[in-house]
């Protein structure tokens, strides 16, 4: 019997023009057979070609560049995980204010949202400037433990009700919701990737990479095996067919230790602008003077809180590298789309289109069914009428 989740899931995906495949019931974590998935057998370039599938590894996106990386354009993607807030909100406005990139379009950065404690109309205003909104789940979930045993359909019903609010409350075009970042960082193996995949997105970026560190991994799909370290496990092993992996290629820290995000690193440098911009740059550097895979900056708000001049030494980075003639600090879909068709010199044809959505603001008092206490939550239109949660994305009363 399919349950209303089930339901309301197979309709979303019908309605995504993804292909409609059922979760079987029961399934769990550790019995990945019971999908209909092929294991992934060991990647060549004459089966795996551009512009929808390559493999994984350190070449470059195309042979001919062999040589030439320094004409190869240094992407950049700045992601913030999380809920998106008014605090965070005016943190990320300032951050972009005035970044312009060679080509003359606007610096833009990719914010993975969770539900809870998200104002939709911000996430609005940060689409409609241009700037991509992706996916970090409904609940964020309890811990490692809930990510990694959690079965297709719950990480369908995770993923797709975040995809269904972010359209209802935010007004975010189902089209231009194409990537995910897991909580944590915590995959369930193949069943993340298959959940993603049937939710048709385009990319995960949550798999950190330490070995291919220098050089620098590229971005990848999972049509064949992965080359790439298995940090958190349990990593995939199955053949998920044109979904790119966005590897999250760690930084070092002060004391030669790896880390995934950046606020996640253990010895930063001191709370010094200086000195934690000379860090910035030799991490950056890694990149820029070497293979030229995109490089990325992975962080939350949160870490602008923890120390005084954190915030103004990201500004003074960010501004340093948009002086450069060939770096571009673009969100992770366009650096997908530029490894589906790369490039020497200018990345990209042109600039992105901004959305044109109207928002009219609601703020909306709702009572969280779960658990009893009211949530504030500012939404686009028109306000539900409980607290949307897992179960019941636009907040009906009658569940
Ligand atoms: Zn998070």
């Amino acid at each position: 019997m399919i349950n209303r989740v089930t339901y309301r899931l197979i309709l979303l995906i019908a309605l995504s023009g993804a292909p409609l495949v059922q979760a079987e019931e029961n399934a769990t974590a550790v019995d990945v057979d019971f999908l209909p998935l092929k294991r992934a057998v060991r990647c060549t370039a004459a089966k795996c070609q551009l512009p929808n599938c390559r493999c994984s590894g350190l070449r470059l996106p195309s042979a001919e560049f062999q040589g030439r990386e320094q004409e190869i354009p240094q992407l950049i993607t700045v992601t913030f995980d999380d809920a998106v807030n008014v605090i965070n909100y005016e943190q990320y406005q300032k951050l972009f204010d005035g970044l312009i990139n060679p080509d003359n379009c606007s610096a833009r950065g990719t914010f993975f949202v969770s539900h809870e404690y998200t104002d939709y109309t911000l996430v609005n205003a940060l689409y409609q400037q241009g700037h991509e909104i992706a996916l970090h789940s409904v609940t964020h979930g309890t811990g490692t433990d809930y990510w990694r045993e959690a079965d297709v359909e719950l990480l369908m019903a995770e993923f797709g009700e975040q995809i269904e609010m972010l359209m209802k409350f935010a007004k975010v075009s189902r089209k231009h919701i194409r990537g995910l970042r897991l909580p944590f960082l915590q995959s369930a193996g193949n069943n993340s990737y298959e959940a993603a995949k049937r939710l048709g997105l385009l990319y995960d970026s949550s798999w950190p990479t330490q070995r291919y560190r220098s050089p620098a991994m590229w971005p990848y799909t999972l049509d064949y095996r992965s080359t790439q370290d298995c940090q958190i496990g349990p990593c995939p092993n199955a053949a998920i067919p044109g979904f790119w992996i966005n590897p999250m290629v760690t930084w070092l820290d002060t004391a030669g230790y790896s880390c995934a995000m950046i606020d996640g690193c253990i010895y930063p440098p001191q709370d010094n602008v200086d000195a934690l911009f000379e860090w910035m740059l030799e991490n950056f550097n890694r990149h820029y003077e070497g293979n030229r895979a995109p490089f990325g900056m992975y962080l939350h708000a949160a870490w602008f809180q923890r120390g005084r001049h954190h915030f103004d030494a990201l500004k003074k980075f960010l501004h340093y590298v948009n002086t450069l003639p060939d770096v571009y600090l673009t969100t992770a879909s366009r650096v997908i789309h530029y490894m589906k068709h790369p490039s020497l010199g200018k990345p990209f044809n042109g600039c992105p289109k901004k959305p044109q959505t109207t928002c009219i603001k609601r703020s909306c008092g709702l009572r969280k069914v779960e658990t009893g206490e009211i949530r504030y939550m500012n939404v686009c239109d028109s306000c539900p009428s409980v607290y949307p949660w897992l179960g019941n994305p636009f907040g009906q009363t009658e569940y």
